[in-house]
């Protein structure tokens, strides 16, 4: 089942990075096991799957023990709060859900010497909704600087979740999240991932320049 399912989305990828004259292998896909089993990931590493996503800290950091046999690449993209950046500092390769100069600074604190630097992108609020984490536009760019600035984060891009209001909505915002990608490389910032699209809309992603997909549902089904 998850075979047939992860294969399927690897498939669907190729095609868009054709179909929208994306460099093929452009596209990197992050499987989103957040609320799926131990078996499962096992089941999707065993078909090559490598990078996974998580969540919710306690879930996540149990998954990652429990399956630490396995070289799995962990990025967490769930809201963090501060009594809880330490664990994701532990145990993380990647965090993409940073949205504030005080997580900035507790990641930095807290990676641990022994490991290398945490790939850090910056959640970015798009749509400038109240109801929605992440930075907005106008404070991305002094954010990356910040985050720049600390010598055991290393900042790889930025990530969104779209308006899905309708198809227009989520177009719009992948569009402005190219933009943004774009002008803070202009700035200096160096930046190789924008981390955009899920199981609903990564076709859409993959044409406005997404560098990375994060597919739950797509790939292990609904989550229990
Ligand atoms: C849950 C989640 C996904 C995956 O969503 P699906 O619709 O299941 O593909 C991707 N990104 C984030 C930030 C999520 O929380």
């Amino acid at each position: 089942m998850t075979q047939s399912r992860l294969a399927a989305i690897k498939d669907k990828i190729a095609t868009y990075e054709t179909t929208y004259g994306r460099d093929r292998g452009s596209v990197s896909l992050l499987a989103v096991s957040k609320k799926q089993s131990l078996e499962k990931i096992r089941e999707a590493y065993a078909q090559g799957q490598r990078l996974f996503g998580e969540n919710y800290v306690q879930e996540a950091v149990e998954k990652v023990i429990a399956l630490s046999d396995l070289d799995i690449e962990w990025h967490f993209i769930g809201h963090i709060q501060s009594n809880k950046s330490k664990l994701v500092a532990e145990h993380f390769h990647w965090v993409q859900s940073v949205d504030s100069e005080k997580i900035v600074r507790r990641l930095n604190e807290q990676r641990p010497d022994h490991l290398p630097p945490l790939n850090i992108c910056l959640e970015i609020n798009i749509s400038d909704d109240p109801n929605k984490a992440g930075v907005t536009v106008d404070h991305a760019l002094a954010l990356a600087q910040f985050c720049q600035s600390q010598p055991r984060l290393r900042l790889r891009g930025l990530m969104t979740i779209p308006a899905i209001e309708s198809k227009e909505a989520t177009v719009a915002d992948f569009s402005a999240m190219h933009a943004l990608f774009t002008s803070l490389n202009e700035a200096g910032m160096g930046l190789d991932t924008l981390s955009m699209g899920m199981t609903g809309d990564f076709d859409l992603a993959i044409a406005k320049g997404s560098t990375m997909v994060r597919v739950g549902t797509g790939i292990f089904g609904e989550r229990s």
